[in-house]
């Protein structure tokens, strides 16, 4: 059916005024709607989760059937959101729903305009031996001041950026890691 934008918004309103009539007699709605919202999750399984969209960090319920994810909503528990989430938040179970997400490493080839698929282990393989090529060929031990020198042990050559995804004790964990490996330069991508 063709709806015009002034029939839309002729149906809003009646949808609206119906809302405010049957408040207006007297009727509490919230006891449906919360029915409705409870029809929807039924048998459903509830996780928590942490926004992955900025460093804000909100709190996330996810409801789960046979594998797939059916609601997201804020968590009224989480102390930073206490329930409320802004229009990225709550749009979040269409990152997880959505046919394009990518589900596997693509791998691009020196000089190739394809990607192709690979396998986890090959990918993580490949990385290793990147940061270890790239540290041993930049690791600095000494750097020159004022013609005085100083013991610095870095791996200048690597630089790591951070995830808002990650919570306190998976950034500790990133940053004895990286630290360990000598870097220096080591930023995040949620900067507020
Ligand atoms: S994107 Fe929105 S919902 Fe997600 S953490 Fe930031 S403020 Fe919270």
């Amino acid at each position: 059916m063709k709806i015009t934008r002034r029939e839309f918004l002729q149906i809003s309103g009646t949808a609206a005024a119906g809302t405010l009539f049957m408040g207006g007699l007297g009727f509490d709605l919230s006891a449906a709607q919360t029915y409705a919202e409870t029809l929807r999750i039924k048998g459903a399984r509830e996780t928590t989760t942490i926004c992955c969209y900025c460093s804000v960090g909100c709190g996330i319920i996810v409801h789960t059937q046979e594998g797939r994810v059916i609601n997201t909503e804020g968590d009224p528990e989480h102390p930073i959101n206490e329930g409320a989430l802004c229009s990225k938040g709550a749009s979040l179970s269409q990152v997880v729903n959505n046919p394009s997400r990518l589900q596997k490493p693509l791998y691009r080839a020196p000089k190739s305009a394809e990607w192709q698929e690979v396998d986890w282990e090959w990918a993580l393989d490949r990385i290793a031996r990147h940061v270890k090529d790239a540290r041993d060929r930049t690791f600095k031990t000494h750097t020159t001041v004022n013609e005085r020198q100083f013991v610095v042990n870095r791996a200048e050559g690597i630089a790591h950026v951070g995830s808002a995804a990650l919570d306190n004790e998976e950034c500790y964990l990133v940053q004895k890691l990286v630290r360990s490996w000598g870097l220096v330069h080591v930023e995040h991508q949620a900067r507020l």
